[in-house]
């Protein structure tokens, strides 16, 4: 350490203490960065890499960026999950002796960016933190510092529940202690892709005990303190605005594990990641950012409560009835801002004028949002809007003190309303004055000297002045007039009378600008004492919003209220899948009803490849979160019972993160499924030993099939191209044999997508084949190994290549020949140079589906 300078010192013993961020080390206009740090930072950002001199033989590798632009910079790198330690300078260097102090400030992360162009305006943006106990539970914690929402979960059923718990949640950064299990380290970063730090500290300081007034428990306690020393620790400033932790009691909500949030695409696809074609894009029609993360967290947590769930389709029936209302109520929502988000700012102490006056006309438009409510006749809206505070108050000191159009700045006048302050207008009286009788000077040295061009104008430099041409200047014979100033074809001159308003026009401005400043500054803490009312008044417009999205979504895309039976029966009358629906183009979507009646626990669905298994499956899971949630469902009618949770094993890509095969995989899910559900649950499991040979995967699931229907009796609908089980019916008699119907039409098969009652016809794939002019000898040996096996003999089925029996999967094709040929082909097409392994991984299973 010695051999380097003393500023280099300085910046190895800060960096000592953040290894894990990237140093941002203010020297002048810029921010450096130098050692290892440098080397990546130039990478990451490609920005030139140099070097400086530091008292050791070798030079420092070192890079830097322009303070002014430095956001950018590090947006980019905390974008890719890095963090950031801004490091100013502490003291005037003009004052300082040696060295000028330096101190970390701000530590920017994923999870705790505060503004800008970092956040997503429709997401959260949680820090979690997970905290694991002795006894093998574990805490989930959640922070949004933009909004200040804190909430916290106790997980006490394994750490596969909790990355249930934190899949596909907004959450960028988890935080947790430093002894935490390497594995499950690893889970978190690549499976999940979120930051991972540390914090060992967990109790919770005197000044935040009001915040944990709700939790009683220690291990929530604990687990909670651990996040916010992690807060602590990087912010450095008033965490004001910070609510009182509410705990979430997973009991009180629908499950649904990892794997179903992702099979169902909730809110994002299996294969394009990314929102549009999940449920989410096709539900969302809120207005309002804070509308949109109301509505996601919906979904994330469909309700288990009967009344909660009825109040909310009631408030949407009420929407869905009035359309005029409900279009004015949508127009009024575009005007309110997101005051979610503008309550942390406020907190924070950073929001400017102009964000105040968003406040203000937000708060403006409050009234009128009432009075629309107010027009809709179901007495669940009236609730809704007697509850609401209006905030009179702070909307009158907004108007009171704010002017109209005010700058972004703070530094430079122009924010506060004439009339508030009484120095103010004094001032400004001044200057207006000062400047009207400089107006007035200037006619009365034109009439004196009897020059018209002659002007008074003002620079910076030199402050007001009187401008006469070159060519008038014998004009000008008084010695009153002081030259300032030569142009190429004029003169500027000064007079002792013109200095004398300059002092005190410019001085009244210039006092003016300080008092606005803080007068300003004693606005926007007032406004502080507001944050939690503004919280409030944010979650009920979000709910509003909300709301008239259900009722907006029901009316364009025909759904209708659904209802819940305490009876074990599912009755959907022509059901549809939301997204599925609309993403046809031109065809329509087939309905189909779903009916489950009490003594019914398993539909076993037979029917060929592509002809809509799964979507009918999906669509009874997806129909039951809707209604969960609150929203209207895509059918004509539904009566469901309601389900604890939700388990799903569809088949989808391989799990190429985790390095599972198919069949793994699909054990795993099962066996997911079949230790956790209850007879209030769903299941859902399609071609469930696809993965396998055909006796084994046919052997495992018929096993299945009996055990969920002898001991865990939930409602199941499983899909298989094992034929052989429909014969299950006649043993099992809580399970019923559906099937999707498919007829042929000049010659080709046409897909009817109709489900109906009774098992497939077997024969009808043989009959296909024929169609589809496959030879003779070929269909000959079919029908004879059909009949075989239909007769029980299975052995001769299986000494032949051709044992599995899914003859549906060859209907479509012309012949064995070509089919392969065209597959041949479509594999020598690829480009494999260009694919991620995940589109492989895709393209492969498409291929394989069509052999
Ligand atoms: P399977 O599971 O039987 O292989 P899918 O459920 O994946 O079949 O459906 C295949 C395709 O058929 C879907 O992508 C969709 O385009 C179409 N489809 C499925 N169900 C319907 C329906 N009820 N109405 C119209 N088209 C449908």
């Amino acid at each position: 350490m010695a051999q380097y300078t003393p500023m280099m010192q300085q910046y190895l013993k800060i960096k000592a203490e953040h290894k894990d961020a990237f140093l941002f080390f203010r020297l002048g206009d810029f921010y450096e960065m130098f050692f290892d740090d440098a080397l990546s930072a130039s990478k990451e950002l490609e920005i030139t890499l140099t070097s400086r001199d530091g008292g050791d033989k070798d030079r420092i590798p070192m890079c830097g960026v322009p303070y002014h632009s430095a956001e950018n910079y590090i947006k980019q790198l905390v974008e890719k999950g890095f963090k950031v330690a801004i490091c100013e300078q502490v003291e005037d260097p003009k004052v300082a002796k040696g060295v000028v102090k330096r101190e970390v400030v701000q530590l920017i992360t994923p999870g705790t960016v505060m503004e800008g162009s970092m956040l997503d305006e429709k997401e959260n943006n949680y820090l979690a933190s997970v905290s694991e106990f002795r006894d093998g539970t574990f805490t989930v914690s959640y922070n949004d510092l933009t909004t200040g929402e804190n909430s916290i979960a106790l997980i006490s059923n394994g750490f596969d529940a909790v990355m249930s718990e934190l899949f596909n949640r907004p959450v960028k950064e988890v935080v947790v202690a430093s002894d935490f299990d390497g594995d499950r380290q690893m889970l978190l970063k690549e499976r999940l892709g979120y930051t991972v730090s540390f914090c060992d500290q967990t109790e919770i300081q005197q000044e935040f005990s009001h915040l944990i007034e709700s939790i009683h428990q220690d291990k929530f306690i604990q687990g909670f303190g651990r996040l916010l020393h992690y807060i602590e620790h990087t912010q450095k400033r008033s965490l004001d605005h910070l609510r009182p932790v509410q705990p979430i009691e997973l009991k009180q909500y629908m499950s649904l594990d990892m794997y179903s949030k992702r099979n169902l695409e909730l809110v994002e696809t299996l294969r394009k990641q990314g929102k549009k074609g999940s449920l989410l894009s096709v539900i969302d029609h809120t207005i309002t950012a804070m509308g949109a993360r109301t509505l996601k967290k919906w979904l994330e947590r469909p309700l288990l409560s009967k009344d909660e769930m009825n109040t909310r389709h009631d408030q949407v029936e009420g929407m869905l009835a009035q359309f005029f209302e409900r279009e004015t109520l949508r127009e009024q929502l575009t005007s309110v801002y997101d005051l979610e988000r503008l309550a942390g700012r406020v907190a924070f102490g950073n929001v400017n004028a102009k964000d105040l006056i968003q406040l203000r006309n937000s708060l403006a438009k409050i009234p009128e949002l009432l009075t629309t409510l107010g027009q809709f006749d179901h007495p669940s809206l009236t609730n809704l809007y007697k509850e609401i505070d209006q905030q009179e108050s702070l909307k009158q000191l907004l108007e009171e003190s704010l002017a109209d159009d005010p700058p972004i700045t703070i530094k430079e006048g122009g924010m506060i309303r004439d009339g508030y302050n009484s120095q103010l207008d004094e001032y400004r009286d001044a200057s207006k004055n000062g400047k009207k009788w400089i107006a007035e000077l200037e006619g009365k040295e034109r009439s004196e000297t009897g020059i018209k061009s002659l002007k008074i104008g003002y620079n910076r430099v030199f402050g007001y002045y009187i401008e006469v041409t070159k060519a008038n200047l014998p004009h000008l014979s008084e010695d009153r007039y002081e030259r300032k100033q030569t142009l190429t074809n004029a003169e500027r001159f000064i007079t002792p009378e013109l200095k004398e308003k300059e002092t005190l026009i410019l001085e009244a401005q210039e006092k003016s600008v300080d008092l606005e400043y803080q007068l300003f500054l004693d606005v926007r803490e007032q406004v502080k004492n507001y944050v939690q009312e503004l919280q409030k008044l944010a979650e009920q417009i979000s709910r509003i919003d909300v709301l008239q999205g259900f009722a907006q979504s029901a009316d364009k895309n025909g759904y209708s209220r659904p209802s819940f039976t305490d009876e074990r029966i599912i009755d959907i009358k022509q059901g549809r899948h939301p997204v599925v629906e609309q993403v046809m183009k031109g065809e329509s979507f087939v309905p189909n009803d779903i009916y489950m009646d009490d003594s019914t626990d398993v539909l076993l669905i037979t029917g060929p490849n592509m002809s809509g298994k799964s979507t009918y499956m999906r669509q009874l899971a997806l129909t039951a979160i809707m209604a969960q949630m609150g929203s209207f469902v895509p059918c004509e009618a539904a009566s469901l019972p309601l389900f604890d949770q939700i388990f799903t094993r569809i088949g989808a890509a391989d799990d190429l993160v985790s390095g599972q095969s198919t069949f793994m995989v699909e054990m795993l899910e099962a066996n997911h499924a079949l230790s956790h559900a209850t007879e209030q649950s769903m299941i859902l499991l399609d071609e469930i030993g696809r993965g396998t040979s055909t006796y084994d995967g046919m052997a495992l699931a018929q096993a299945i099939v009996e055990h969920i229907h002898e001991r865990i009796r939930a409602k199941t609908l499983f899909s298989t191209h094992y034929h052989e089980l429909t014969a299950l019916a006649d043993q099992l008699d809580r399970l019923k044999n559906i099937h999707v119907r498919a007829e042929e039409y000049e010659g080709n098969v046409v897909f009817l997508h109709q489900i109906q009652e009774g098992a497939a016809d077997q024969s009808y794939g043989i009959h296909v084949a024929k169609l589809a002019d496959l030879p003779d000898p070929l269909i000959e040996r079919a029908t004879f190994l059909l009949n075989h096996l239909e007769s029980g003999n299975a052995e001769v089925a299986a000494s032949t290549d051709e044992g599995q029996l899914s003859l549906f999967v060859e209907e479509t094709r012309p012949s064995k020949q070509s089919k392969s040929s065209a597959i041949e082909k479509q594999l020598k097409g690829l480009n494999l140079m260009q694919m991620t392994p995940m589109d492989a991984m895709n393209e492969l299973h498409r291929l394989q589906k069509q052999i």
